[in-house]
């Protein structure tokens, strides 16, 4: 049964329900394909029985005549980002190896009460800092890509690392990812899949390790635009545990899909035209005008002037937040502990800190205490919120001239693993298309264009206005029809 291992989320679902066949075959077939892909290391931890205990339900279900929940019989990854209840739960950190939670996040509930399995707990960038899946505690994640006539490993992408690997490999249909500069979209792009960050506080974040709350947003990675489209609405909705949750319905995303982009403009901003932005990929973002303009709609020119400062501002706002919310990682209340012989209570924290996070993580929270300390809190976190705002306001004057943005979704495909370790502001510029959407909580998805000479996929990347997931999700759906991307990595693992 491996040809199911090829079905997505709607052609899964849409086939346990008419009996095509069963939601057991569905999770012993990714099951199997999970145990075979150790190479990818994708998965921290697998777990076959949930997934096996979700689609009996949904074989039962079945048998009773009723009805199976939009994601009833699929089997996904889980970001190990997310609180699971009875499953370790890591961010990829050493400091919280061993840290079984009581509580289930939010969102993977209502994966679950959707009908959802849960193949296992994806590896990721350690507290989700990385654009590689190189800060992991539990070692890189592979990509399944390689570039043609090369055994060089290339990155997947980060921090989203595990989840872009395993739905390219097609050893889940779909995961779950989290976006606080670029985590979804990145390695979507990276790896010839979609991913959406939906609007800030779209999906609660009760239950997400926190990295910088005030941008961490969860969504799906998937490899169809209809795909996300359904995944979202069952991650997506009002939770009086998250204090930024939006008070809003979760619309009908699935229903609401529509290609037609008749009467729609489409922004291009100008400053997106970066140096050091790889030729192939300024011609994909041209395609991309093409695709959108044959759905329909008109392309025209906007500005976002501050663009240039809003990585630097991203470097600033996401350490500070880090640095503050890491602060309770101490050894007495999750996971790792050291305490050194006749140590006392501040050595156990500070021998507790240095064992169990590694270095990316290390540098965030020197960077972010130093930000927020009295005599430097003005010059840098200040300035910063405050170019995180003109950032803002430059949506809010494009978005006065057009319905969504076209972008490409990073400066370069995916590069070998190891090959920008050593330098982190090379590494940070992968996500200076990505971040932008990011300070201005805005709904943004990445969706595969095209691969280029060395074969490997790009992405190209639509903002829209908040609250208008549709919008991004039908012009994704637009370019999806017209690109035909249908390439797929050769399994080597
Ligand atoms: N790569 C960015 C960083 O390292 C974004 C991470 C994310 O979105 N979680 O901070």
């Amino acid at each position: 049964m491996s040809e199911l291992t090829n079905l997505g989320v709607k052609a899964i679902r849409d086939g346990v329900a008419d009996g095509s066949f069963t939601a057991r075959e569905v999770a012993e077939a990714f099951n199997t394909a999970v145990a075979d892909a150790a190479d990818l290391n994708a998965f921290i931890v697998t777990t076959p029985d949930h997934a096996l205990a979700a689609a009996d339900a949904a074989d039962a279900q079945r048998a009773r005549g009723e009805d199976l929940g939009i994601m009833g019989g699929v089997p996904i990854g889980m970001k190990d980002l997310f609180a699971t209840k009875g499953v370790q739960t890591t961010a990829a950190s050493h400091i919280l190896e061993g840290f079984t939670p009581e509580y289930e996040s939010t969102v993977s509930q209502k994966l679950w009460d959707a009908g959802a399995g849960m193949l296992g707990k994806l590896n990721l960038d350690q507290f989700a800092m990385g654009s590689s899946n190189e800060t992991s505690y539990f070692g890189n994640v592979n990509s399944p890509w390689r570039k043609e006539g090369s055994n060089a490993a290339m990155s997947p992408g980060g921090s989203s690392g595990g989840s872009s690997s395993a739905v390219a490999a097609r050893i889940a249909p779909a995961a779950t990812g989290t976006d606080t500069g670029g985590s979804i979209r990145q390695p979507a792009a990276f790896t010839g899949i979609c991913g959406i960050k939906p609007t800030y506080g779209r999906c609660s974040r009760w239950g997400v390790v926190a990295f910088a709350s005030s941008l961490d947003q969860a969504g799906p990675m998937a490899r169809s635009v209809e795909d996300c489209a359904i995944m979202l609405e069952a991650m997506a909705g009002f939770d009086p545990k998250d204090a930024t949750s939006l008070q809003m319905d979760v619309p009908t995303w699935e229903a609401g899909l529509d290609a037609d982009l008749k009467g729609k403009k489409i922004g291009i901003p100008k400053e997106y035209r970066m140096d050091g932005t790889d030729e192939e990929i300024l011609k994909s973002w041209e395609q991309g005008k093409e695709w959108l303009r044959d759905a329909g709609a008109t392309i025209v020119d906007v500005s976002l002037p501050h663009t240039k400062y809003a990585l630097p501002a991203y470097y600033i706002v996401a350490p500070a937040e880090a640095s503050s919310n890491l602060a309770r990682y101490d050894g007495v209340r999750y996971g790792l502990r050291d305490l050194p012989d006749g140590a006392g209570l501040q050595d156990m924290y500070a021998a507790t800190r240095a064992a169990g996070f590694g270095d990316e993580v290390k540098r965030r929270i020197l960077i972010g205490t130093y930000v927020l300390s009295a005599g430097f809190y003005d010059a840098y976190y200040t300035q910063a919120q405050k170019i995180r705002t003109l950032v803002s306001q430059d949506f809010e004057q494009a978005f006065a001239q057009c319905d969504a943005i076209l972008a490409p979704t990073t400066p370069t495909a995916s590069f070998p693993l190891g090959s920008l370790n050593e330098d982190p502001l090379t590494m940070y510029l992968n996500d200076v298309f990505a971040v932008p959407a990011s300070l201005a909580g805005l709904p943004a998805m990445s969706v595969p264009a095209t691969v280029n000479a060395d074969g490997l996929p790009l992405g190209l990347q639509i903002v829209g206005k908040p609250f208008d997931e549709q919008g991004v999700l039908n012009a994704g759906l637009a370019m999806q029809q017209r690109s035909g991307f249908d390439a797929q990595p050769e399994k080597w693992w």
